[in-house]
């Protein structure tokens, strides 16, 4: 019964229908959010036990450094030993640093655009133009972190298997204003996809006309497994070696979903020279990172098998969630073939593609009955997605009651919408 099936009549039927339902959730009054991927107070309850650590008294790290006390650009070695382990990265290539990889990235960039990178003609700012290659849909503040340093954005595919590699090498092979990429590589923001290890070497060996093309390859979601499938980091920068530019990639990643959300411990690994330059601009900025929430970290995880099972316990919170998900959807919407939505193995979020030109509606009749939704569009560069059908759905937050009761309106909403737009 897909709806592009149905004669006149039966869409007629099925719009009152729906309209009906909307009538009924407009007056159950519905308070509901399903915008940001935030932990909920349960994951956060996790790691309760930080807020007592590392205690009194207990301030030392492991080579008797006062944690107390500035110092120490890199982070603590321990720290970075337990994600060293889980992003596949050598100690001495990754610094560990405030609670932000946000922060990170800006600085990085910043820094870029005022200094450039050592393999730069000249700062990237001085450039006439600067141009990012975007996987989308993909992350909303990296775009507008983009926009925010006037560097222009050319949108590729983000595939199931990663971005669409033989696009973003025909892109960079002979436009030098195209100086960087971002990628979500494990577990993407908004897709769930991960990149595989072939389109990663591809991505690492491919020509660039710009010497200093740098991909920016954001691990938020590197061990935050939806199922026991648990993907492994793939090792960029052994592949960025063995495709001859060592220098290409830099690395972030952040306790962020891990422990607490702001208040957790960001990552930078890269090359050895990469780490050089940013330690060479991160030496003006600061003194020394938050040691003492660094050993907090340590004193919690204990080792990096501590983190995956701490991960576990956050799974076994959030994977009942994507199964409510994606029940909803199947029960209300699948019959219609009105929407396609990922079933992704980790990350925070689901992608649900409506029908064309009505995501904007869709969202606009969500909020008049108490459910907010990220904007349409928001998943794109300049938040314009040119098929108004993309809705990021983070449903990681609300209770299970609470995102049943969102996710059965958002689907009358889907519904509505296509049924309008079909009888327009
Ligand atoms: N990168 C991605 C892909 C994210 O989805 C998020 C948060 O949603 C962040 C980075 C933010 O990370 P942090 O809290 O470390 O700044």
């Amino acid at each position: 019964m897909s709806i592009s099936t149905l004669d006149r009549d039966a869409l007629g039927s099925l719009l009152s229908e729906q309209r009906t339902a909307y009538e009924d959730l407009r007056a159950r009054g519905l308070t509901l959010d399903l915008t940001r991927g935030k932990p909920s107070p349960e994951q956060l309850d996790l790691s309760q036990a930080l807020l007592a650590l590392p205690g009194e008294g207990d301030f030392r790290a492991a080579d008797g450094t006062d944690t107390r006390n500035y110092g120490g650009l890199e982070g603590l070695v321990e720290l970075r030993e337990i994600f060293s382990d889980l992003l596949g990265i050598p100690v001495p290539q990754l610094l560990a640093q405030g609670s932000s990889s946000l922060t990170l990235m800006h600085d990085t960039l910043v820094w870029a655009m005022l200094h450039g990178f050592a393999s730069s003609p000249r700062p990237w700012a001085a450039e006439e133009k600067v141009r990012f290659v975007c996987p989308v849909p993909g992350y909303d503040r990296h775009f507008a972190l983009l926009e925010s340093l006037g560097i222009e954005m050319v949108p590729v595919a983000m595939n199931e298997d990663g971005p669409d590699a033989e696009a973003v090498a025909a892109l960079v092979a002979d436009d030098p204003t195209i100086k960087g990429m971002w990628l979500v590589p494990a577990y993407a923001n908004p897709t769930g996809g991960v990149t595989s290890p072939e389109v990663a070497a591809r991505l690492m060996a491919m020509p660039a006309a710009a010497p200093d093309f740098r991909l920016f390859w954001d691990n938020a979601y590197a061990v935050h497994h939806l199922t026991t499938d648990e993907t492994k980091s793939t090792d960029v920068l052994s592949l960025a070696s063995a495709g001859g530019h060592p220098d290409r990639v830099v690395v972030f990643a952040s306790t962020s979903k891990i422990t607490f959300a702001g208040a957790g411990v960001a990552l930078f690994g890269s090359s050895p020279a990469n780490i050089a330059w940013f330690k060479s601009h991160l030496k003006f900025a600061s003194i020394g990172p938050d040691k003492v929430n660094q050993l907090r970290h340590v004193r919690l995880f204990g080792d990096a098998e501590g983190v995956r099972a701490l991960m576990r316990r956050h799974r076994d919170l959030l994977a009942p969630k994507f199964t409510i998900v994606d029940e909803v959807l199947t029960s209300r919407l699948a019959a219609y073939d009105v929407a396609t939505w990922t079933r992704p193995l980790g990350g925070y979020f689901v992608n649900l593609d409506v029908v064309d030109g009505t995501a904007a509606r869709v969202v606009e009749l969500a909020k008049a009955v108490g459910v907010a939704l990220t904007p349409a569009g928001a998943s794109f560069p300049y938040g314009a997605d040119p098929r108004d059908r993309n809705i990021r759905i983070a449903p990681s937050f609300p209770s299970l009651d609470d995102l049943r009761a969102a996710m059965d309106a958002l689907a009358t909403c889907v519904l509505l919408a296509a049924a309008e737009k079909s009888l327009a």
